[in-house]
């Protein structure tokens, strides 16, 4: 019997270590492994053996913290990598060649829609963003150089929730893989692979870490889709992979086929490794995955309520309301709950919100969420800054809203502050 999501978020990964006896995974501080002799390594090399070689690809502590991943996500192999967005390059790189594009949502966090319109041009791919609550806008983008789809489980900042199961249908009808963003979500809240995502990836800078100390990121993938089914569609996996001595990944490891090329071939070449000393404080907080994601989700709804009551605010974002046109959605995705990200409007503007920001004092004023710590920020006029209005309306990034990351402290005080920081706001 598998195992339960708490126990694999304590044990996953790890076991105590052969060497010493050292219960929890030390953190391997290492650059280089030593070669048994000269036909261990070339086998090393060849993929003939899996084993270390050096921290660039792969490192014991960095590994254990992928296979816990892994674990919770319910996929069949995965990565770390040096930030969430370093993880979504690296999870498009096997997929894509220059001319070819991904179908994105235009309700994804500010810094993704940045990459994925402006900087990934310079490696020759592009992107499309369009209404994900819309399958049949997502199959008219669809066009033979369309590579992946890409959304968020929970969006960042609007808390809109997609329709993972409908987008995983018009992929299949495509034959390409969905990609899932599930950060704000986390594998406590959904786990994508079970709507039918191919990839998950992560910022674990978030709540998977929980406290706001390192970042990292990581790409999880399902192992389910057919790389070799459309001929010339995924060369870098079906047909010998000329930066790799011409080795066809999938037909050589099956499941395991881009898992392998993002280690020999995109962290090889690419080089956006997490660290050692990274992947252990996040070891460290996905063991209270399960505890901090309860009280976040609990603290969220309270806060969410209380505040679309108050005649002080104009509306409030959160899916978990019934006001929210994605709440009948959310018992589907997120029946655990909604998540703990959400904006809200204010009544009075641009200039009032500003003002309650700068007034909260429980609340840090950061470009940041998922912290146990509650978090604010005014995406206007910070994180969606560099976008359009267009892109800043449709991301739900209004000049009069501010977005909220609800942490886990007693949620009488987290009222108290935002109640004191709405008078002087509103004054
Ligand atoms: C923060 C975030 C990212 C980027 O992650 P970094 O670790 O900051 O690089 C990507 N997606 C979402 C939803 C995020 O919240």
């Amino acid at each position: 019997m598998t195992q339960g999501f708490d126990t694999l978020a304590i044990h996953a990964g790890t076991a105590p270590d052969t060497a010493t006896g050292a219960r929890q995974v030390p953190i391997y501080q290492t650059t280089a492994y030593v070669f048994r002799d000269s036909d261990h390594a070339a086998k090393l090399f060849n993929l003939q053996e899996v084993g270390y070689i050096y921290s660039r690809l792969t490192n014991p502590t960095v590994s254990a913290l992928a296979n816990r991943i892994v674990a919770l996500e319910g996929g069949a192999g995965g990565i770390c990598c040096s930030s969430g967005h370093a993880a979504q390059l690296m999870a498009l790189f096997p997929l894509m060649q220059p001319g070819t594009n991904v179908v994105a949502s235009t309700r994804l966090y500010g810094g993704t829609i940045q990459q994925f319109t402006n900087t990934i041009r310079k490696f020759g791919w592009s992107a499309k963003l369009v209404d994900f609550d819309d399958p049949k806008a997502i199959a008219a983008a669809i066009d033979d150089n369309t590579r992946a789809l890409f959304c968020e489980t929970i969006c960042n900042p609007g808390g809109a929730i997609s329709d993972l199961d409908a987008i995983a249908r018009v992929a299949d009808r495509h034959g390409i893989p969905l990609i899932v963003d599930n950060t704000t979500a986390t594998p406590y809240l959904c786990r994508p692979i079970e709507h039918g995502a191919t990839i998950v990836v992560h910022s674990t800078t978030k709540y998977l870490t929980g406290n706001g100390t390192v970042t990292g990121g990581a790409v999880v993938d399902s192992g389910k889709f057919d790389w070799s089914k459309v001929p010339g569609r995924f060369p870098s996996l079906s047909e010998p992979e000329p930066a790799y001595h011409g080795l066809t990944f999938h037909a050589a490891l099956g499941a395991m086929a881009y898992t392998f090329h993002s280690i020999a071939v995109g962290l090889r070449d690419l080089g956006m490794t997490m660290n050692p000393q990274g992947a252990h404080y996040t070891l460290m907080g996905i063991e209270t995955l399960s505890l901090r994601m309860q009280r976040h989700v609990e603290n969220a709804q309270i806060v969410a309520e209380w505040l679309e009551q108050d005649p002080r605010v104009e509306y409030v974002t959160y899916p978990g309301l019934k006001s929210s046109a994605y709440h009948n959605l959310a018992k589907m995705i997120t029946p655990k709950g909604a998540g703990a990200l959400f904006t809200f409007a204010m009544k009075g503007g641009y200039d009032s919100c500003v003002k309650f920001v700068d007034n909260l004092k429980l609340f840090s004023h950061v470009a940041n969420l998922g912290d146990t710590r509650s978090l604010v920020i005014h995406s206007a006029s910070t994180t969606h800054r560099q976008l359009s209005d267009e892109q800043r309306a449709a991301a739900g990034a209004l000049p009069n809203v501010v977005r909220l990351s609800i942490g886990i402290e007693d949620v009488r005080d987290i009222i108290a502050d935002l109640d004191q920081a709405l008078a002087i706001a509103t004054a």
